[in-house]
Order: structure tokens, then sequence, then C-alpha cells
């Protein structure tokens, strides 16, 4: 008999609209700069390089709806509103004008990210692990399966202002050229999440605050900051 000496881990998973079924979660993919407006106010030049990727652990998964605990050792939380997209067949070197076959569906997320630390990490050449793949930093609304609208609004609302405030259609990178440069990287896998990047208005969030990222076609991912 094998087995293991702890109990295994729980799966994550996210919900799927018209669905009991819920969505397996592998790993967690992310685009560093997607939309031009947002590389600018980074600091970056959006025409410079090709896309790149950080992770966040499978179990940092929020549902839409939970109410978190703010994040420690931050003073600077801040909301990033992205079209998530999930994988439903896996693949390495996937060519492009293969890629739509591989997504399974999409949802809307939150990248939520400890700027203060991001900022320390980008000064001292360090690793963003602890900016982006802390607890509870990624919220991800139900998934929807099949395409998405290319030109979707995706939108990001605080305490009922609208923050971020973009088109799908306005990303460097679409979806099927990210799934071609990250499947160079790693084998991608039924289950795997990619959020795909934020447009400007980033900002901040305080305990008490309301977030929720919204595309036109898909359920909204919302976050409550106890
Ligand atoms: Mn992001």
């Amino acid at each position: 008999m094998s087995g293991y000496v702890l109990p295994p881990p729980p799966q994550t998973a996210v919900a799927v609209q018209g669905r009991a079924e819920r969505f397996a979660v592998r790993r967690i993919f992310c685009v560093g700069r997607n939309y031009a407006d947002h590389a600018r106010e980074m600091g970056g030049d959006p025409t410079a390089e090709p896309p790149f990727f950080f992770t966040k652990p499978a179990d940092a998964l929020v549902p839409s709806g939970a109410t978190i605990a703010f994040p420690p050792a931050t003073r600077d939380l801040h909301f990033e509103a992205e079209l998530v997209v999930a994988i439903g067949l896996g693949g390495a070197d996937i060519p492009a004008a293969e890629a739509a076959g591989h997504v399974w569906g999409h949802a809307a997320g939150n990248d939520l990210t400890r700027r203060d630390l991001q900022a320390e990490a980008k000064a001292a050449r360090r690793p963003w692990d602890m900016a982006k793949g802390f607890d509870a930093s990624a919220v991800v609304g139900a998934l929807v399966a099949g395409p998405v609208l290319p030109d979707a609004g995706l939108r990001c609302v605080v305490n009922g202002q609208k923050r971020q405030s973009a088109r799908l259609s306005e990303m460097i990178w679409p979806v099927e050229q990210i799934i071609a440069h990250l499947s160079r990287h790693v084998t991608l896998a039924p289950g795997d999440l990619i959020f795909t990047g934020t447009p400007a208005g980033v900002g901040a969030l305080h305990p008490g605050d309301r977030c929720t990222v919204e595309i036109d076609g898909l359920p909204a991912a919302t976050v409550t900051l106890a």
C-alpha cells in the first residue's frame, strides 16, 4: 500500500456558469504587460519586448463573491482587472493558429498585487513571487465555456466607481499569441488558467472595499476586503 503521510491538499476549482461541475485548476500563469497604456503607466515601453510571464499558486484562487482578509506585508494592494483564459487541451509549441482549439473557456479575474513589494523586487532585480503569488491573490469569476467576444469591454469597479475601462481588442498580445509564447516555455495542460494582463488605471484597495471586474458576456468577479 502506498499513500500519503499527510492528507493531500484539496483540489482548487472555479465555478462554471450553468453547470454543477466545476473546473479543476492546475496552475495559474499571468502575463506581465499586455496593454500599451498600462505598460506606459508602469514605466515600460509597450513595443520593446515579447510577452513575459509569472505565476500564482493554484491555491491562491478566490471565487467571486468571497470576502478576504486584507493581505499582510503590504501598504499598497492594487486591483488589476483581467480576462482569464482556461486551458482545456494541453500542449507544447502550440501554433497561434491552433491556439483557440486549446481554450476551454473564459472568466473575469482580478490579479491582486502587492504593488509596494513589486516595486521593491523590480528595484532589487528580485522575483515577483511575494508581490503576485500571495494567499488569496487570484480572484476568478465563473467560467463560461467557449469563446469570448474579441472586442468585449473590460471594466473594474471599486465601491461603485469605474476605475479601469478597456476593450479586449486593445491587448498587445492577443490570447492566441499568449498561448503560443507560453507553450514554448512550459507544456500547457488542462486545468491551467492564464491571466492575460490589465489595462491602465490600476490603483489601491483598502479594507472594506468591494472590487468588481466586469467583462461583457461573462459573470463578474467580485471580491470584498474585510
Ligand atoms: Mn496582471
